[in-house]
């Protein structure tokens, strides 16, 4: 099932799997940190490669 999502940082609209988005969710539980909203892959990537 798939749902249109606008990402957080470059604010296009994305169709994602809604099953992707519950799963990030639950790594923020897991890890007990902070859903922050959807990114696409390309903003992900580039966010992550700065670390
Ligand atoms: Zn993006």
């Amino acid at each position: 099932m798939d749902i249109k999502i606008e990402c957080k940082n470059c604010e296009e609209y994305r169709l994602v799997d809604v099953n992707g988005i519950i799963k990030s969710m639950h790594d923020s539980i897991d890890n007990n940190s902070i859903y922050a909203g959807f990114l696409c892959k390309k903003c992900a990537d580039e966010l992550f490669d700065e670390d």
